[in-house]
């Protein structure tokens, strides 16, 4: 900067005095001539007005313009520019400025995305987060906070977290993170008058560059669905438990008497029955769970073929026949075309239709009617089972497919039920992409109208 000014200057400096000089030696000669010395006062204030006007313009001018744009960039405004069209060495000066100028802009731009990113990306996670400095005010809270405790984000930042977070587990987190300077976790149930949800919440300690706590940052998972999932996978157990210990209950206490001996022919003929049955009933089960857990796999194993729908029914009626002869049920069929038929694993659709009309007849009293309609509708072949049976409570429909669920326990043990009939078939139409629906009417009969695809439509590998 020095030596952009200091050499122009400098001539400047000595063309002014040695006009000073000059002018002053003519006015020493002519120091009695007055008119000429005003003259020449007058020429020399004009020359020095010219000289100064030009030093102003050209370098006082662009250096005020050029201190007013430092000082705009120094407040944070990097749009600003030098528009003076400086010459020579201030043009360099105005070029330099605008160079950085637009550096910063850019970097700035640059930081601007970076943060506008994070907070997105902080605003959409799926998890609530609060940042808490160390003296314990909030300085962000995300949407999932938010929608997990109400209110609004004025109504936390800025505030103690104790004062307006009503929950004494977040405090206890809050406070054991900042004690032990290490990761917290901790659960806890919200409940509201909708529902209860279980969340977890993890406390991490945050530290500055000297290593020192400078605060901490909260995360709350809501683990709601998990938590179901666990009640689940549990009653599951204790479901599967519970079936399979009557009927061994009942095998070992028969053997045992029979072991004991003391027994006539015919009541051992009688135990030895009761023990075949259930034996049977635990194998009815232990096949049901093992079908189940097949087609919860991840991919279960679907051999999909072209199946003559009539070529099943040559395997299926027979049994369902067979099954409502023995209780004085009409079982009828009805094919609504000569030419039926889809792509599908044969062995699945069996079970689908020996389950659904296994059902109808168990469930419908003697002298009642179950019928079999089978069609096409659109991309569907439609399987429409009706029966003028014990129908099913509305309240109950929801709950059906669910694994184990029985209206009526006893009912459904002593027709041989599982419980896992009708999970086991909706696993198997969604495993084909079709679609079954219950239309039931409490004493009057229950229809269950089974869709499945014509054609298997095969997945991108
Ligand atoms: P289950 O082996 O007990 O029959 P399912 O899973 O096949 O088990 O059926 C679940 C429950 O749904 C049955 O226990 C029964 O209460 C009810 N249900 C199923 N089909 C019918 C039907 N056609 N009529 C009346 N109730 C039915």
């Amino acid at each position: 900067m020095r030596s952009l000014f200091t050499k122009p200057l400098i001539s400047y400096m000595i063309g002014i005095l040695l006009f000073i000089f000059i002018t002053g030696a003519i006015q020493s000669k002519l120091t009695n001539h007055v008119i000429i010395l005003i003259a020449i006062k007058g020429i020399e204030f004009i020359i020095l007005t010219v000289i100064i006007l030009h030093i102003y313009d050209r370098y006082m001018k662009p250096i005020k313009k050029a201190s007013e744009a430092v000082d705009k960039l120094v407040q944070g405004n990097y749009r600003t520019r030098v528009h003076d069209p400086a010459q020579g060495m201030m043009a360099d000066l105005s070029y330099k400025i605008n160079m950085l100028a637009r550096n910063l802009s850019e970097l700035s731009i640059q930081e601007d995305i970076k943060a506008k990113q994070l907070l997105t990306v902080i605003h959409n996670s799926e998890s609530g987060l609060v940042l808490i400095d160390e003296k314990g005010y909030i300085h962000l809270v995300n949407r999932k906070f938010l929608h997990m405790f109400g209110k609004t984000k004025s109504d936390y930042i800025g505030h103690l977290y104790y004062e307006v977070i009503d929950n004494e587990r977040i405090h206890h987190t809050v406070q054991e993170t900042f004690l032990y300077e290490k990761n917290v976790k901790d659960y806890f149930t919200r409940k509201s008058s909708m529902n209860e949800r279980h969340i977890e919440v993890v406390g991490a300690p945050i530290f500055n560059e000297r290593n020192m706590l400078n605060g901490a940052v909260l995360v709350l998972y809501d683990i709601t669905e998990l938590k179901k999932l666990e009640i689940m996978r549990k009653d599951f157990v204790a479901n599967v438990s519970h079936e399979l210990k009557t009927p061994i209950t009942s095998i070992s206490g028969f053997a045992e008497t029979l072991l004991e001996g003391n027994l006539d022919e015919e009541q051992t003929k009688q135990f030895l029955h009761i023990i075949f049955e259930e034996s049977k009933r635990v194998e009815v089960i232990v096949s049901d769970l093992l079908t189940l857990s097949k087609l919860e796999r991840e991919n279960p194993y679907v051999s999909f073929t072209h199946i003559d729908v009539s070529l099943i029914l040559h395997d299926i009626s027979p049994i369902i026949e067979h099954q409502a002869k023995q209780k004085g049920i009409a079982f009828t069929i009805d094919l609504q075309s000569e030419d039926l038929s889809l792509q599908a694993d044969e062995e699945m659709l069996k079970q689908i239709l020996l389950n659904l009309l296994t059902n109808a007849v168990n469930y419908t009293p003697s002298e009642g009617e179950v019928n079999l309609e089978i069609g096409a509708e659109k991309e569907y072949i439609r399987f429409k089972i009706t029966d003028t049976g014990i129908g099913i409570d509305k309240e109950d429909i929801p709950r059906l497919f669910e694994r184990f669920y029985r209206v009526d326990q006893a009912r459904s043990r002593n027709t041989g039920g599982t419980g896992l009939g009708l999970a086991i078939v909706k696993h198997i139409v969604e495993v084909h992409n079709g679609k079954v629906t219950v239309d039931s009417e409490l004493n009057k009969g229950s229809t269950f109208t089974v869709y499945l695809p014509k054609e298997h439509e095969k997945e991108e590998p």
